[in-house]
């Protein structure tokens, strides 16, 4: 028997079906759309406001916002979460968030200065906005699709 067998194990890349190319989104891999995935794992945005289900979507130039199709108020993947009230751009919270799922310990804030750049005061309050917030929905989505450390 030949040990070797990666050929028979795995089908070649032609066996594979092309699957035909989907409209491409303005930013395929934007932070915004990451927030909004992690914000709404699974489900349509919920309005923070009457809690509806269906939303009008609002691309700004930066940010997208949705717009409750039943109380008719805006509302952002922020909303309800650490970023709420933020001036941190979305790509810095996540690299915070992800900096404080896997290693929490000490140095926290530096290291999220480091990665983020943002300032070390600013960091430190990320932190503790994090630490008030176990139940955030956004530390509950990245701790399901992150391993737990060691
Ligand atoms: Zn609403």
């Amino acid at each position: 028997m030949q040990m070797d067998g990666s050929s028979m194990i795995f089908p070649s890349s032609e066996a594979l079906p092309q699957s035909p190319l989907p409209a491409r989104p303005k930013e395929p891999h934007s932070p915004e759309r990451e927030l909004e995935q992690l914000r709404w794992a699974r489900s349509r945005p919920v309005c923070p406001h009457c809690g509806f289900r269906h939303a009008y979507r609002l691309e700004g130039s930066q940010r997208v916002r949705f717009k409750c199709a039943r109380c008719r108020k805006q509302y952002s993947a922020r909303r309800g979460t650490v970023m709420e009230r933020s001036n941190v751009p979305t790509a810095g919270w996540l690299t915070a968030l992800r900096l404080f799922i896997s290693a929490p310990g000490a140095g926290l804030p530096a290291r999220i200065e480091r990665a983020t750049g943002v300032s070390y005061k600013t960091a430190w309050s990320m932190v503790q906005r994090m630490r008030a917030a176990p139940e955030d929905p956004l530390i509950l989505g990245l701790r399901q699709t992150t391993p737990p450390p060691g």
